[in-house]
């Protein structure tokens, strides 16, 4: 009996049997109301209704009414003809339900945000197969593309404008009216940062113009705590060829160059400052080209050569001065060593200058010759060893300066790194957030970074018009990619107009 069903009369017949009214007067009287009214309660109101009360309530929640919000209005669709299925013409209705309209949103999304439009289902009667209609097609092209589009504007703002991930997300909702989550922003960054980095290694093995120079320096942005350095390699072209985090720089920087160097990149000469390791480094990555020195650093070093002989000036003055005294008088004669060997430095730096290119080692021997003459120069102990010196510095760069200059009056090859600079000044603004990376996610990240910068069409200076890409010959068809979207996988999206508009 537990669990019968028993119907509403038995439950009325039930309960008038065992309500009674007990004790009415007195009730009435404890709580002064008349004993009439009671009754009348009980007899009118309380006994009619009993029917009302013991039926059962069907289960589930109460019927909503239909919402009648924005996303309210249902689309009005024909029957789809027939089932692609089975080909029955029997097609019923199988519900609506609500999606973001993705075409809006990636056309108007900043006008109108996140829009919903109800979907009319379709099913077929004979086979139960469920119809994609017209609108559930549109729909699922324009959500492809929009997440498409998506990934390609986080693209462009973490690689080229440099946003962080919170700047990004920002730039996202101000133009689509909708967020992506920080994670999404920083996988999308990892996933192309490493196929970037996949693209640049592959590089040397596109054919392309002879290239015969490897420029290479380190860069530092600041990581923070975490010291650790940017290996850059270029060509002659400004072509970014291999970036590299460098924690120890015995084994990351031969590791770098000989990764580098492959199939149809065999540069014949290696430039770089005047860091003594730089020509170990080549040797340990096997590399058989040419060590050449950086113009820039090596009139550097002459500067700072005559800069050390004026510090180190003696004094022979009588004994007995005062401390105070010998320091004017050293002071005094730094100023006129500086005056006097002020020419001189002029023309070892002009030896440098363009149109010099065939006498520069000449007139840098001419100079150590000056410092030697008594007649121009007063032969102290500071200047005897600056003569020394800088007769050492050309025996160890004479050879290098000669070629590197006459490869820059033959064939217009770089004299300094100061390409090789510029680009490293392309990863300083992203240094900041490259502080947030571990060391291999930041190297795929930097790789990005190159990627997009050797594409990049430039729109002044020398190189207007063309991007490294171009000027290097790299061969497209090697590649597989004419730009940097379409290099990391994140081409434009293929979406007609009439999806958009129909
Ligand atoms: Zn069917």
């Amino acid at each position: 009996m537990a669990n019968s069903i028993i119907s509403v009369d038995t439950k009325v017949k039930v309960m008038n049997e065992c309500l009674r009214l007990v004790d009415v007067e007195a009730v009435a009287a404890r709580n002064g109301v008349s004993p009439g009214a009671i009754r009348y309660w009980f007899n009118h109101k309380l006994k009619p209704t009993l029917g009302e009360i013991l039926v059962n309530e069907p289960p589930g929640p109460k019927p909503q009414p239909n919402s009648t919000d924005e996303a309210g209005e249902a689309v009005v669709e024909s029957r789809p003809p027939k089932c692609e299925q089975c080909g029955g013409a029997r097609i019923w209705k199988n519900g609506t339900y609500e999606v973001i309209n993705w075409a809006w949103l990636l056309t108007v999304g900043w006008l109108v945000g996140v829009h919903h439009i109800l979907i009319q289902r379709w099913r077929c009667a004979q086979c139960g197969h469920e119809l994609v209609s017209d609108t559930q097609k549109q729909q699922a092209q324009a959500r492809r593309a929009w997440w498409q589009q998506v990934c390609r504007l986080i693209g462009l703002s973490r690689f080229k404008l440099g946003l962080s991930v919170r700047r990004t997300r920002l730039l996202l909702a101000f133009q689509y009216g909708r967020t992506v989550s920080v994670g999404f922003i920083q996988r999308q960054t990892q996933s192309m940062g490493q196929r970037a980095r996949a693209v640049l290694a592959r590089l040397c093995l596109c054919r392309q113009k002879v290239a015969r120079f490897l420029l290479f320096d380190e860069t530092f942005p600041r990581l923070g705590k975490r010291a650790y350095r940017l290996g850059v390699v270029i060509c002659e072209y400004g072509l970014i060829r291999s970036v590299r985090t460098i924690r120890r720089k015995a084994h990351d920087i031969p590791a770098q160059l000989r990764a580098a160097v492959d199939g149809h990149y065999q540069p014949r000469f290696f430039l770089t400052d005047l860091d003594v390791t730089y020509g170990k480094y080549q040797e340990q990555a096997g590399l058989t080209s040419h060590h050449l020195r950086d113009v820039v650093h090596l009139m550097r070093q002459i500067i700072r050569l005559f800069d050390d002989a004026v510090r180190e000036v003696t004094l022979d003055v009588p004994k007995g001065l005062s401390h105070k005294e010998r320091k004017k008088q050293r002071a005094l004669k730094r100023r006129l060593l500086r005056k006097r060997l002020r020419p001189i430095l002029a023309v070892a730096l002009r030896a440098f200058a363009p149109g010099y290119e065939s006498v520069c080692v000449l007139m840098l021997e001419g100079v150590v010759s000056q410092l030697r003459d008594p007649s121009l120069v007063l032969q102290t102990a500071s200047i005897a060893r600056l003569a020394k010196r800088l007769e050492r510095f050309i025996r160890k760069h004479g050879p290098a300066i000669n070629t590197l200059l006459e490869l820059a009056v033959t064939e217009g090859t770089p004299k300094t790194t100061n390409a090789l600079e510029s680009k490293n000044g392309i990863f300083k603004p992203f240094s900041l957030m490259a502080k947030a990376f571990r060391l291999e996610t930041g190297q795929n990240f930097f790789a990005g970074v190159a990627l997009m910068e050797n594409f990049d069409v430039k729109t002044r200076g020398p190189n207007k018009g063309t991007s490294a890409i171009q000027r290097a010959g790299i061969n497209l068809d090697d590649l597989g990619a004419a730009d940097f979207f379409t290099a990391v996988g994140s081409e434009r999206p293929q979406i007609s107009l009439l999806v958009l508009t129909g």
